[in-house]
């Protein structure tokens, strides 16, 4: 399991091929829903240190590697701009290039991407 912090707060989960928007802490840990949430039921509810599935509820797709790479690239420009470690186009580069063609496809548009990261 891989936690990605997209935001202060906002938290996806990574876990096998299926990635989770934070839906709410509950009595038991937090649940997650699928980040595909209306088309697909998939849940998963871990315990709050996000070590443990203590529920799992069944998507309707395959998992998505692609997805999940892209994800994780955009969170770490994210944190590395925040960080000014870099210059934009520098951190654009350095994590998309390796990126599969189609992670890279669900990158957006690198002007769009680099003034996110500017923000
Ligand atoms: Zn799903």
């Amino acid at each position: 399991m891989e936690v990605l912090t997209t935001k202060i707060n906002k938290k996806k989960l990574v876990h096998i091929d299926y990635l989770y928007y934070k839906q709410k802490n509950v009595k038991i840990g937090i649940r997650w829903v699928c980040v595909h949430k209306g088309l697909c039921d998939g849940s998963v509810t871990t315990d709050d240190g996000i070590n443990f599935v203590l529920k799992f509820g069944d998507h309707h797709h395959k998992g998505n590697t692609d997805l999940i790479n892209t994800e994780r690239a955009k969170c770490i420009m994210k944190n590395a701009a925040k960080q000014n470690y870099d210059i934009p186009s520098r951190i654009f580069a350095l994590n998309v290039i390796p990126l599969s063609n189609e992670s890279r496809q669900l990158i957006p548009k690198e002007d769009s991407m680099k003034r996110t990261l500017r923000r």
